[in-house]
């Protein structure tokens, strides 16, 4: 049996009636890291060499200052934050202001650099690379966004080991209304990593029925949406269309803070 601290949650998204219970999941889990950041575990030395060396992302920044609690804290942990980046970035840079601009002699040129790094293939070697390798790397590393994934991944092999198994889960996930389309990917992904070929064959035609057929109803119920501004259909009931929007974006790009 997998870990219960893992399959709870998991059936309990699986219960809810919603657009997609991996957005639950994973919302239910990101507001827990966001408390967890703005707690006293924040001081923690375990914490801050995470937090030190990662930092937040741009989404994670947002919700941490949003929440306007802790803001010493948060204070505290970003300027550690800044201070060791700094560091490297000054280390980076010393060639640089010394007036190197790229690799010497080696036919170093901005344009070839960021297509190269655009493209992940190797990157010129020299100061400007080194800088803007680590510039990147900055750019996408985040605590929360780290954690978020490591757990999402535990949650995905629970729910191919309940559906492999358990055929109560089975039936109730046939029954579900399909995924946002970033979960969909990841269960895709994840079939490949938590299950055999015959069950991936099986589970991959059950997961694109059932996402299809969701797609198809939540496109009408936003057309309808759309239908309800013109006059002629103001005596026409909403039906489930009144929140139609904000389900469809969801269901496109996973759940979002939409006011
Ligand atoms: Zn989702
Ligand atoms: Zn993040």
């Amino acid at each position: 049996m997998k870990e219960k601290i893992y399959t709870i949650p998991v059936n309990e998204a699986f219960s809810e009636d919603c657009e997609c219970p991996l957005c639950l999941l994973e919302s239910k889990l990101e507001r827990e890291y966001i408390d967890y950041y703005l707690g006293p575990s924040l001081m923690e030395p375990d914490c801050r060499i995470d937090t030190n060396k990662k930092g937040f992302c741009r989404r994670h920044y947002e919700l941490l200052y949003n929440r306007q609690e802790n803001r010493l804290g948060l204070g505290l942990i970003t300027d550690t934050h800044i201070r060791e980046q700094l560091g490297k970035i000054k280390d980076a840079a010393k060639p640089l202001l010394q007036g190197s601009d790229g690799a010497k002699g080696s036919g170093f040129s901005w344009g070839s650099l960021t297509a190269k790094l655009g493209s992940k293939t190797q990157a010129d070697s020299g100061p400007a690379a080194n800088l803007l390798k680590l510039l990147l790397e900055l750019e996408k590393s985040c605590t929360i966004c780290g954690r978020l994934e490591y757990t999402m991944d535990r949650y995905l092999d629970v729910v191919m080991y309940l559906w492999s198994k358990e055929s109560e889960f089975r039936q109730t996930f046939s029954e579900k209304k399909g995924f946002c389309l970033v979960h969909l990917r990841m269960l895709i992904q994840a079939t490949e990593k938590y299950l055999s070929p015959s069950n991936r064959k099986e589970f991959l035609r059950v997961l694109m029925q059932q996402q299809l057929e969701h797609m198809d109803r939540i496109e009408q119920e936003l057309e309808w949406f759309t239908k309800k501004f013109d006059y002629r259909y103001n005596d026409a009931p909403w039906g489930n269309s009144k929140d139609a929007l904000p389900r469809s974006i969801q269901k496109l790009k996973g759940y979002c803070d939409l006011k």
